[in-house]
């Protein structure tokens, strides 16, 4: 039997608990009211899959748990060399960002996740719920109009710049390198000179 470190962490738990009960004079099961054996943990019969912590740059890697098509839980992934298992406070909040378990126990939709484009005109005091394809035209519009509006061939000096000082791009701590790279081309390719990152990629 190959030993990780989660199975290590359990096998010397119920060695301990099963070693004093013993030299208590006590079963097991008297000494600590349960059998001791495997926890028959929720995720037992769930398929793993890994995802990247989408809140800070550190990049901790989370396995996710999928049963029968749904998400039931998440933890932090002991194979990763960056967080080794561990996760902060927000990464160990992350299956909350989609669900939330009521009082029985069972997995609902977190009634708080915003799932739908929300929209404040300008001078506004209420969103306006609107569709996908509204959004990515209008932001489409208006990166074009500022882009027209403030790009600049030359600097003051004469000198060729080709930038469009109207404009700045923030990446993403969610996105890997190769995602970054692209997004920073497309930046460059609008003449965008303001780029930055939550994590200061
Ligand atoms: S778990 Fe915490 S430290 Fe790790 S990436 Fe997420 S927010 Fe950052």
């Amino acid at each position: 039997m190959k030993v990780s470190r989660r199975n290590f962490l359990w096998i010397s738990g119920a060695a301990i608990t099963a070693s004093l009960a013993v030299k208590l004079g006590f079963s097991s099961e008297e000494a600590t009211g349960v059998a001791v054996g495997p926890i028959d943990l929720k995720v037992k019969y769930a398929e793993t899959s890994t995802t990247i912590c989408p809140f800070c740059g550190v990049g901790c890697s989370i396995l996710c748990y999928v049963e029968d098509g749904q998400l039931v839980g998440t933890e932090g992934d002991p194979d990763s060399p960056i967080n080794e298992g561990s996760l902060c406070s927000k990464g160990s909040a992350l299956f909350n960002m989609a669900f939330v378990y009521d009082e029985n126990g069972e997995i609902q939709p977190n009634p708080q996740r915003i799932t739908q484009v929300l929209y404040r005109a300008p001078y506004a005091s209420d969103w306006e719920v609107k569709d996908w394809d509204w959004a990515l035209e209008t932001i489409a519009d208006r990166i074009k109009q500022t882009r027209d509006a403030t790009f600049e061939t030359t600097d003051s000096n004469g000198v060729t710049v080709n930038r469009s000082t109207g404009l700045a791009w923030l990446g993403s701590a969610m996105c890997n390198n190769e995602e970054n790279y692209l997004f920073h081309k497309f930046a460059k390719s609008l003449g965008i000179i303001n780029i930055d990152h939550c994590a200061r990629l």
